[in-house]
């Protein structure tokens, strides 16, 4: 082996600098982060070439004195913290002091930085880990940094750049999460000189989701604001209406970061599970504040992650938040009947499948309003709706007018009759409604059972000969956790040797379905991060089997039969959709009908 040897400076700069510099969008993320550190309103990121040769970012904030710029680019240098007990409270998004020095080590990089103060600015360079020139000019407050030539002395990274279209959508995605987490700052995006976002910093954070995600989005939000004793939870839970099929549209923001959670995405799916259907996952915008001695956002150097102290009770909060949020809403599907499509076509999902690399080409094809964003907004809320000029207010007050299923609606609901043995057509408030007889039953049924399963006592049945299962080292581990509620609940369950287990006895109500596959896969539902509602979650994997397995197809009801159905479905907790996540009911408007009879144009 060689002889060892210490590294030479420049050499322990390159490599620290893989750690928070990988692509041109982590260059933006550090340099937008020091601009909100600083305070900035207004900040603006211009890219050419999807940041790998050019990225400039210009902000109003507090700027950087001359006496200290030279050290900000040191690695370890902060005004943010003086000692690791800071470390507990720090509220601002940077703190380790490495992002300028790592930056600067793998690029040619100009700053231009004026404190209110000062009367001249400064222009600094410095390329390569390698000071050019320090001197002052005229500029304006705030700051401006150039990054030229990202890895243009460290070849082997280089290679790993994508192409500039991929790298640009990295980049177009991170500042929608900055622009979304900071309503209260101005900011643009440029790209190759076209703008790409431009946020009006007046706070409106809803303002923000419509200019980014599109009208069918921002017209189907529920906002929520809660508080807890640790936690603050405000923002935006998308209808399941709008609901996609990866977890790209789950955002989230801790103290104003925007992060990843397993915990966090767990919290927000449990409470939509009844909601969506399987493998479709919730649009939110959300904005978590926790306190800071709760967490430890010290964990990773791009603060992607973090840890909390308080992990089941940051869990249970999201969760509840969310899931009243959705009970008690008409998330009854509206149809239209649209000249190229099929009828009865349902019209959610009708935003492209994201993926970073579109997203750039979809702002391109998607050129913005030219008005201001308000009087677009209406105007077209004006051209798709029927109601009254007093619910085209912002609020989503004309979506929540009269329940189709509320106690005073239902003498004037007109039960017309049944079609195709299965849909039932309802007519009410100028709206035709079409209810899945058996998802409705099925529905019913599931909450019933979970009814009774909460207020029972729960009675065990033997079974013989016993059912014997054999788990693996993490299904063991779970059991052995888990097994105060699986015998709660009726289960009786005994060691067989090794890895194997009888089951000798399983819940009374759950005579009919006593399978192997069905307990593994309750098995397999248990988190053990959450250990929350377990006996829930248990609870309701049975009863959306067993319902199932009770509801026959194609039974013909009586008129008296489905409005009892109906007075039933009226009790649920979410009625509008079936235990798989189904709709049960959808609905068509007298308008949609005139049009379609070019009635009215
Ligand atoms: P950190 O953000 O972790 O403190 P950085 O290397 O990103 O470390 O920045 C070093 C220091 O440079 C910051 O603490 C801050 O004082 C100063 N700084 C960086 N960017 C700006 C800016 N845009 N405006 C004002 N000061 C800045
Ligand atoms: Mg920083």
């Amino acid at each position: 082996m060689a002889e060892i040897h210490l590294l030479e400076q420049s050499t322990i700069d390159k490599i620290a600098a893989g750690e928070v510099v990988e692509r041109p969008a982590s260059v933006v993320k550090e340099l937008v982060e020091n601009a909100i550190d600083a305070q900035a309103t207004a900040i603006t990121v211009e890219i050419k070439e999807g940041g790998i040769s050019f990225i400039r970012i210009t902000d109003n904030g507090c700027g950087i004195p001359k006496e200290e710029i030279a050290l900000a680019f040191l690695r370890h240098s902060t005004s943010k913290i003086r000692s690791v007990e800071d470390l507990v409270t720090v509220t601002s998004l940077g703190f380790r002091g490495e992002a300028l020095s790592s930056i600067a080590a793998v690029s040619q990089v100009e700053l231009i930085t004026k404190t209110q103060e000062a009367l001249l600015g400064c222009r600094y360079v410095i390329e390569g880990s390698e000071e050019k020139s320090l001197e002052e000019i005229g500029a304006p407050n705030g700051t401006t940094f150039l990054v030229r030539n990202l890895f243009y002395n460290t070849p082997a990274r280089q290679k790993f750049l994508k192409t500039p279209q991929t790298e640009a959508s990295h980049i177009s995605s991170l500042m929608e999460h900055l622009a979304l987490s900071h309503p209260d700052i101005s900011f643009r995006f440029i790209v190759n000189g076209q703008t790409k976002l431009s946020t009006s910093g007046n706070g409106n954070q809803k303002e923000i989701i419509y200019h980014i995600y599109g009208r069918d989005i921002a017209a189907n939000l529920i906002e929520i604001h809660q508080k807890y004793e640790n936690i603050c939870i405000d923002g935006f839970l998308g209808k399941p209406i709008i609901s996609r099929g990866n977890r790209n549209f789950e955002t989230f923001f801790i103290n104003g970061r925007y992060i990843k959670s397993q915990l966090i995405s767990k919290a927000i799916e449990d409470a939509y599970k009844n909601h969506l259907m399987q493998h479709q996952y919730p649009f939110t915008v959300l904005n978590i504040t926790v306190n800071t001695e709760l967490l430890d956002v010290n964990v990773h150097p791009t603060k992607m992650e973090l840890r909390f102290d308080n992990g089941p009770e940051i869990y249970k909060n999201i969760q509840q938040t969310v899931a009243e949020g959705l009970t008690h809403r008409d998330f009854i599907p509206e149809v239209t009947l649209t000249e190229n499509e099929e009828p009865l076509k349902p019209s959610p999902k009708l935003l492209p499948k994201p993926s970073p690399e579109s997203s750039v080409q979809r702002k391109e094809s998607v050129p913005k309003p030219p008005e201001p964003f308000e009087t677009v907004r209406i105007r077209e809320l004006e051209q798709k709706t029927t109601a009254p000029p007093k619910q085209l207010k912002i609020e989503e007050s004309s979506v929540y007018e009269q329940h189709f299923l509320e106690e005073a609606s239902k003498p004037k609901h007109r039960i017309i009759g049944q079609v195709f043995s299965t849909y039932w057509l309802v007519e009410f408030d100028e709206k035709l409604f079409i209810i899945d007889q058996h998802a409705a039953h099925e529905k019913v049924l599931f909450e019933r059972m979970m009814r009774n399963f909460r207020e029972k006592e729960f009675t065990s049945q033997q079974i013989s000969p016993p059912m014997v299962i054999s788990l693996n080292m993490r299904e063991e581990e779970l059991l052995q956790k888990f097994l105060p509620e699986f015998q709660r609940l009726g289960y009786q369950i005994e060691s067989f040797g090794g890895s194997e287990y009888s089951i000798c006895a399983v819940p009374a109500n759950l005579y009919q379905i006593n399978e192997k596959h069905l307990f593994l896969e309750m098995l397999d539902d248990l988190s053990e991060e959450t250990g929350l509602k377990t006996s829930d979650a248990i609870l309701e994997k049975v009863a959306s089997m067993s319902c199932k397995a009770a509801v026959k197809g194609n039974q013909r009801l009586s008129l008296a039969e489905m409005d009892h159905l109906i007075g039933e479905l009226l009790e649920c907790e979410n009625p509008y959709q079936c235990p798989h996540g189904r709709p049960t009911i959808i609905s068509m408007t007298k308008y949609e009908l005139e049009k379609k009879f070019k009635r009215i144009v």
